[in-house]
């Protein structure tokens, strides 16, 4: 059984008071609905700037909601000006970090190798990877999007171990659809994740593809939401823009 994760990655946005005044939003608004904590996982992914302070307002109101970073180092300590290690993070309480997100691969060097060092990093930190995969419009104009998703999961994931696998997220988000207010068809949606799912279950065995939670990323709203996590294969999101929202946000979750 899989629990359905929503995910806000709030890339550069929010500075610590702001980080914490939204926590302190989402988690009130949460507790008006009766908002129910085992059917929905909620994961936010702020600056490192403002994990410390996030830590702080989670522990001291002992709130339901983890929290964890966006890129990690691949190295544990040394002379690295400006890196943060695995273990640094997850001293902060950290259940999650983003690993290969588009924008990092596109704005920093991280290839396939140092993001398979990354995913290492995390799981020998006893936290989870998110690792970010998907095509972009060129991939998928040539009807390739599966293959290419389904490749980079696969070329991150296989040297890993059974039980290393088993604690991967894999969010599957379209390049073409981040940021840009085309969400990718719940059947597509579904499509990827069920490919990725499938290889998995070929490399690792079916109990690692059946427990490994498969996100859905790009232009993810209210809107959208509740179609997308409707299919089968689609076990949460990883919000961007609407994860700026509180009100969208708690929405989704919802939803979700
Ligand atoms: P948007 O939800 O803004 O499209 O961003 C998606 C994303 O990149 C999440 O990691």
């Amino acid at each position: 059984q899989r629990i359905p994760l929503v995910a806000g990655n709030w890339k550069m946005n929010f500075d610590h008071l702001e980080a914490t005044y939204f926590v302190q939003q989402l988690a009130w608004k949460l507790r008006d609905i009766h908002f129910d904590y085992r059917h929905c996982e909620i994961a936010l992914m702020p600056s490192f700037t403002s994990l410390r302070s996030v830590q702080v307002l989670v522990e001291s109101d002992n709130l339901k909601i983890h929290y964890g970073a966006q890129a990690v180092s691949v190295t544990s300590q040394g002379a690295f000006t400006g890196d943060v290690s695995a273990d640094m993070i997850a001293h902060l309480g950290c259940s999650y970090v983003i690993v290969g997100h588009s924008e990092r691969r596109k704005y920093h060097p991280e290839d396939d190798a140092n993001i398979v060092d990354q995913v290492r990093a995390v799981l020998a930190a006893g936290m989870q990877p998110i690792l970010c995969v998907g095509e972009s419009y060129e991939e998928r104009r040539k009807g390739i999007e599966l293959d290419f998703a389904v490749g980079q999961v696969h070329d991150v994931t296989r040297d890993l171990s059974d039980e290393e696998a088993s604690r991967l997220i894999v969010a599957y988000e379209p390049i073409w659809a981040i940021g840009s207010g085309m969400v990718a068809t719940p059947q597509s949606a579904q499509d990827a994740a069920k490919a990725i799912r499938d290889d998995l279950a070929e490399t690792f065995g079916t109990h690692v593809g059946e427990s490994v939670r498969i996100l859905y990323g790009g232009s993810v709203s209210s809107k959208n939401a509740e179609e997308l996590i409707g299919e089968p294969d689609v076990d949460g999101f990883l919000i961007g823009g609407a994860a700026l929202n509180v009100d969208e946000l708690t929405r989704i979750c919802q939803l979700t």
